[in-house]
């Protein structure tokens, strides 16, 4: 059988200027690609109209093209197929494992944190039958009333469905899922009807990626995708998380620092191969 081609994928979100972190990113999953002959994809994750702008997609091909990365075919930009997140939310609806949430943010987190949900193993305290903490009159009102509502996936059920999951971090080694750790995440958000974690399973099986790159900031959710796949009938890629840069302060870098923008940096007269040395990546 002729081995299978390397498909990685960088996806930024347009809601600004690309800055050292995403250059860190972008190279690693082009690297990624080129040491297996493959390809590079680009992704704009943008589901989050509020945020994402188009005038930053234009700006982060700049960025890209200046760090002389290249990718395959014109970038996939989420905004464009809410209708294949929509048929995987159908397809898990009808396995009865989602439910609507009418919460607010403040009102979950008042809940959570009720003495009697103190945690006793861990810090983190992770919803479940979020609707036990709506009366059912209230939760009558608000359907009459039709407020918006998020979409949360049943997470004691669905774990029924599947067994034990594995997924492959090609630098760690196998990872037994844990996407409980999530409760029941919301897989489709209040004021758009898919969220981060569905779009991106989607996206990655659509796009055929094999190897998914990204931070280690997101090595946990990569437990809640491995379950969506299942679910869903995806093929599972393999996974390579890389470290997060930090700014000289210490903390993470973040859009809202201008001075780190890869934009900026090429207007001071910095070169691609400067950028490359002050993240300490070779080509
Ligand atoms: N859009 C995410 C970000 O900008 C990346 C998500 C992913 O690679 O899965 O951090």
């Amino acid at each position: 059988m002729p081995k299978q081609k390397i498909r990685t994928r960088f996806a930024p979100s347009p809601s600004g200027l690309l800055h050292l972190g995403h250059a860190y990113s972008a190279l690693f999953a082009e690297k990624e690609a080129k040491d297996g002959d493959g390809t590079l994809l680009l992704r704009f994750e943008d589901i989050d109209r509020e945020r994402c702008d188009p005038k930053y997609e234009k700006q982060i091909e700049e960025d890209l093209s200046w760090l002389n990365i290249k990718w395959e075919d014109s970038p996939r930009r989420q905004s464009e197929h809410l209708t294949d997140y929509s048929a995987a939310l159908k397809k898990l609806e009808t396995l009865n494992i989602i439910y609507p949430c009418f919460l607010s943010r403040r009102e979950l987190n008042d809940a959570l944190s009720a003495p009697h949900n103190i945690p006793t193993q861990t810090n983190d305290i992770m919803p479940l039958n979020t609707d036990q903490y709506l009366s059912e009159t209230e939760r009558e009102r608000r359907i009459k009333k039709e407020e918006p509502f998020a979409l949360r996936l049943r997470m004691t059920t669905a774990l029924k469905m599947v067994g034990p999951l594995y997924w492959h971090d090609i630098d760690k080694g196998p990872q037994i899922a844990r996407p409980e750790i999530f409760g029941d995440a919301v897989i489709a958000r209040k004021d758009i009807p898919t969220s981060y974690h569905l779009s991106v399973v989607v996206d990655d099986a659509i796009q055929k990626v094999t190897t998914v790159t990204r931070g280690n900031d997101l090595f946990e959710a990569t437990h809640l995708h491995r379950l969506l796949q299942e679910l869903l009938g995806l093929h599972v890629p393999l996974y390579k998380h890389h470290k997060i840069l930090i700014d000289n302060n210490g903390e993470r870098m973040a859009k809202r620092d201008k001075s780190i923008t890869l934009q900026s940096l090429r207007l001071s007269g910095k070169k691609p191969a400067d950028i490359y040395k002050m993240i300490g990546f070779t080509r």
